[in-house]
């Protein structure tokens, strides 16, 4: 598979996207740029595009042999990656399995706490409203999504975390949370698509609670490129 790439469709935070000669085919470019705190704190985490593209997209690939569709196509080189367009169902789809961020600030609850089950929430994908907590009425009566959407989308999200927490424990790293964004084929088939990585999981070592992700940046604790670089040693070798 060898697509051309054509021009830019997209420029967000963290990545660009680009079109290709195959309308039903995008390139997403991973950058080192890094926002925080709903976009106040902005840096960059050395080599972070390298990490999150390649983790991104070998969780993808085990996922999809776990029989969760993925928007993976192929990855072009350390920064690029082919993937299926999508239309993005507007929803952060977020798991948690361990108190922490806003869920304790919100909940007066301790991080660590571990929970009975996991939690799923959404909020509305929303930069001007500040990606608002919502529940699944909000998402039916403003219509997000369908009640069937709904059900897939919650369906892969708990099937994604039973994988990915096995993945992360051989690698002595506890899954705290994470968010995923779902999009919709032409056809209307619901995929995963934006990202798996340091950037949109809470990631702890296991055995030393250390933290290994994005919140090093957020809270300004420092070793973030370092962090980000163990993770994908421990995955990927
Ligand atoms: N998350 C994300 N993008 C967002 C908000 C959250 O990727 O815009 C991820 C975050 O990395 C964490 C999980 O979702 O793994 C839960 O985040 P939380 O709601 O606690 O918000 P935070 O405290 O990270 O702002």
């Amino acid at each position: 598979m060898n697509y051309e790439v054509k021009e830019q469709l997209y420029e967000g935070k963290a990545k660009q996207v680009f079109a290709t000669n195959d309308p039903e085919i995008v390139m997403v470019h991973y950058k080192d740029d890094a926002t925080a705190g709903d976009g106040e704190k902005k840096g960059t985490i050395r080599d972070k595009g390298i990490v999150n593209n390649k983790l991104s997209n070998a969780l993808m690939q085990k996922l999809e042999k776990e029989g969760i569709p993925t928007h993976y196509v192929q990855e072009v080189n350390d920064r690029d990656t082919f993937v299926k367009k999508v239309e993005i169902v507007p929803l952060e789809v977020i798991i948690r399995n361990v108190a922490a961020g806003h869920f304790s600030l919100r909940m007066g609850v301790p991080e660590g706490k571990v929970f009975k089950t996991p939690i799923l929430e959404y909020s509305y994908k929303n930069d001007d409203l500040h990606d608002p907590f919502i529940n699944h009425y909000y998402a039916l009566a403003l219509e997000l999504a369908t009640q069937e959407e709904l059900d897939t989308i919650a369906k892969y999200a708990f099937k994604v975390n039973e994988v990915l927490k096995k993945i992360m424990l051989d690698a002595n790293i506890r899954l705290v949370d994470f968010k995923l964004e779902f999009g919709r084929l032409p056809d209307g088939t619901i995929i995963l698509a934006d990202e798996i990585s340091p950037d949109t999981c809470r990631f702890w070592d296991a055995t030393t609670g250390a933290h290994l992700d994005k919140d090093l940046f957020r809270r300004n604790m420092g070793g973030e490129a370092d962090a980000y670089q163990e993770v994908m040693k421990r995955l990927l070798g």
